[in-house]
């Protein structure tokens, strides 16, 4: 298409025409431009789950995950919590299917990003673990928990949180129906009442969901109130985090032979979601670079197989 501007007519006394790409031609242009800039965005911050995303990886992760049957979920009290290596690797390299419980939004914290707080920064840090999980390769939960700011310790954390925690805890483990709970918080006696009291409930909500006497309040689902761990015990583990950790020590530092990285790494990708925690000036930490172990709170063996059984018969 030819545009001609009489106004300004050539040494000739013709009009300049100079040739144009057809309006919707550009049109065109601009929208794939605009598609192909919000696609990237988009990437960027919410990676695709394993098994959902279009490329070869997540095809191959989809073939694997359906090989395995264990489903493993990991509680912790707050957003950021969570051990970003251990749940990419038990969901990208195990193959699990793996779910997080944080117990609260994280709303009591403090803001590094803006001003937004309480229930606004709690909004923001569901959205920033939300990115993380998904970078992890994980499902997320939350249950009606409030973070009320410190506390000094878990029996104070406990009377604020009432029984409504627990029973989420309960409904959750009986839906999600995990053969393996990770405790984040297990075994720990000092700091934050919040970290207490979610390595205190998690036993106790593993114990209630299956036991039939124990009825959700208000529950309207069959699938609510059907129990969960009776007739094969979950599997409860407690996570090391410490200087020198006890028990068995998850290989972190493999390298994905999909992504071309660790574990660790690809999973503190993810956890620099958590921007409105300062978490960037955080990430070269050696807290996040420290080895992790695993180990059973009933103290028995542990054995890795148990984190990614096979197909087969029922136990
Ligand atoms: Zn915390």
């Amino acid at each position: 298409m030819n545009i001609c501007n009489p106004a300004r007519p050539n040494e000739l006394g013709q009009p300049v025409c100079v040739a144009q790409p057809i309006l919707a031609v550009r049109l065109l242009v601009v929208c794939l431009q605009l598609l192909l800039i919000f696609a990237a965005g988009t990437k960027a911050q919410f990676p695709p789950a394993p098994g959902t995303g279009p490329g070869l990886p997540e095809t191959v992760e989809a073939i694997e995950n359906a090989r395995v049957t264990t489903r493993i979920l990991y509680i912790t009290a707050h957003p950021d919590d969570e051990s970003a290596s251990v749940l990419t690797y038990l969901a990208r390299g195990l193959h699990a299917e793996v779910a997080l419980l944080s117990l609260t939004r994280g709303e009591g914290g403090q803001n590094d990003l803006g001003p937004e707080q309480a229930p606004q920064l709690g909004l923001i840090r569901s959205q920033e673990l939300l990115a993380a999980t998904r970078g992890y390769g994980v499902k997320l939960f939350f249950t009606r928990a409030k973070d009320f700011g410190y506390s000094k310790t878990p029996e104070e954390t406990e009377k604020v949180w009432g029984d409504e925690v627990l029973q989420d805890m309960v409904e959750i483990i009986r839906t999600f129906r995990p053969t393996v709970v990770i405790n984040g918080w297990g075994g720990v006696h000092t700091g934050h009442g919040h970290h207490q009291a979610a390595g205190i409930l998690t036993p106790k909500a593993v114990q209630l969901a299956a036991d039939s006497n124990y009825k959700l309040r208000g529950s309207s689902s069959v699938q609510e109130d059907a129990t969960w761990g009776d007739r094969r015990p979950i599997l409860l583990l407690d996570v090391d985090r410490g200087e020198k950790p006890q028990g068995y020590p998850l290989p972190l530092d493999d390298i994905s032979s999909l992504y071309g990285k660790s574990w660790r790494e690809i999973g503190l990708d993810a956890f620099a979601n958590h921007r409105t925690q300062g978490i960037t000036g955080f990430l070269n930490s050696p807290f996040l670079r420290r080895p992790i172990t695993v180990k059973r709170e009933d103290g028995g063996d542990f054995d890795l197989a148990s984190l990614n059984e096979p197909l087969g018969p029922a136990r």
